[in-house]
């Protein structure tokens, strides 16, 4: 059997060698980062050259950095940890945030958040807050100004949380230059292995940076801030995949070339289809689009059986497909929202990948012609 063409690099990419070699050689140690014998001083000397590389891809230092389970715990800890009872979210945060509840700010039509609604909330109300805006949206690609946000968050007072998870890596960041307080970061969306990640705190390193307290509760770990033994081996695959995606910025860019060709691609099959996110920045790797009449569901497991993976816009942890959170929050609608699926290529996607999609999205659009008469 040859293997799937997978183009669902949003939900977990696949793992670099450098990541692969850098777990496989500290899965191997036995030792505790917190023990003063010499395999102990070795493991923390392995945990604190990690927080040097994680702290690297985002311009920040290493003692900001606080390893976590993930971007999921990374995101509870600044919201939970910050301590403040007003939190203000986008609508199209990843649901590690919007979980955590919260007023909900407006986006536009391209899903960008409405920074004058941002504005008129913070001035409406002057208990102190948290605002949280990612990056880039997972299931778009769509890149918020979060640079203004901050500015208008800190111009009221309010303390201001990034979920990094989708960006990072994937687009230079420096976190001083966007002015967020709080980041958060995913090993497995850059390469590294899931279950590991990192809230970045800036200020942490010179005790400059803003409230937070522990959510978990145990060992000193992590500064007091995230209690447990660390995921050593997690780690350094996350430091791995933290420093080739550093190196690999380049060459992430360049797949904006696939995306444009799949993208004119699906144009010329379907010239109906509605590109999510098109007309403003978006990451380089993710295309979002919506065929109305061609369900999502449909879609994504016809591509399976025909060995191409790629996912529906909020494909949820259950394994059900549903209609895309992101898309009804721009109120595009329900025929758009249950059609829009999401094709996102990763570091080692190429050419062929591309064409085993089209061929097969082509296929499924004749399969439909002859099923219901209707044309694509
Ligand atoms: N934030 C965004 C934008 C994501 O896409 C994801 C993963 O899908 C997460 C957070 C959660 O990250 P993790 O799987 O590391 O908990």
């Amino acid at each position: 059997m040859t293997a799937p063409t997978y183009l669902d690099h949003n939900a977990t990419t696949t793992l670099r060698p450098e990541a692969i070699a850098a777990v496989t050689h500290t899965l191997a140690l036995t030792a505790n980062p917190s023990s003063v014998h010499g395999p102990g001083r070795a493991a923390r000397k392995i945990l604190e050259d990690a927080r040097s590389k994680v702290a690297a891809l985002v311009g920040a230092r290493p003692g900001d950095v606080i390893f976590t389970s993930g971007g999921t715990e990374a995101s509870n800890l600044a919201i939970r940890g910050c301590g403040l009872s007003r939190v203000l979210v986008s609508a199209t945060e990843h649901p590690s945030v919007l979980q955590c509840g919260g007023d909900t700010i407006h986006v536009d039509g391209n899903g960008v958040i409405d920074l004058a609604h941002l504005d008129a909330m913070l001035a409406a109300d002057d208990t102190p807050a948290l605002v949280s805006v990612m990056l880039a949206n997972n299931e778009s690609g769509v890149i918020q100004p979060v640079a203004d946000v901050a500015a208008i968050a800190h111009r009221h007072g309010a303390v201001v949380h990034c979920d990094a998870v989708q960006g990072c890596g994937k687009i230079a960041v420096d976190m001083a230059a966007l002015g967020v307080d709080f980041m958060s970061l995913s090993a497995h969306k850059i390469g590294g292995p899931a279950g590991a990640g990192a809230l970045i705190v800036r200020g942490l390193e010179g005790g400059t940076a803003c409230h937070l307290n522990a959510i978990s509760f145990g060992g000193g770990h992590e500064r007091g801030l995230r209690a447990g033994t660390e995921n050593l081996s997690g780690i350094a695959g996350l430091a791995a995949a933290a420093e080739a995606a550093l190196n690999g910025l380049d060459a992430f860019a360049r797949l904006s070339v696939l995306r444009d060709a799949l993208e004119n691609g699906v144009r010329a099959l379907a010239p109906a289809t509605v590109f999510i996110g098109d007309g403003v920045e978006r990451l380089p790797n993710t295309s979002f689009f919506a065929l109305a009449g061609l369900d999502s569901d449909t879609q994504v497991m016809s591509l399976d059986l025909a060995g191409v993976a790629i996912s529906a816009g909020s494909a949820c942890s259950s394994g059900k497909v549903k209609a895309s959170a992101m898309v009804k929050a721009m109120n595009m609608g329900n025929d758009l929202a249950t059609a829009a699926i999401r094709v996102s290529l990763g570091w080692p996607s190429t050419e062929d990948d591309v064409a085993a999609f089209l061929s097969a999205w082509g296929n499924l659009l004749k399969t439909k012609d002859i099923l219901t008469g209707t044309a694509a």
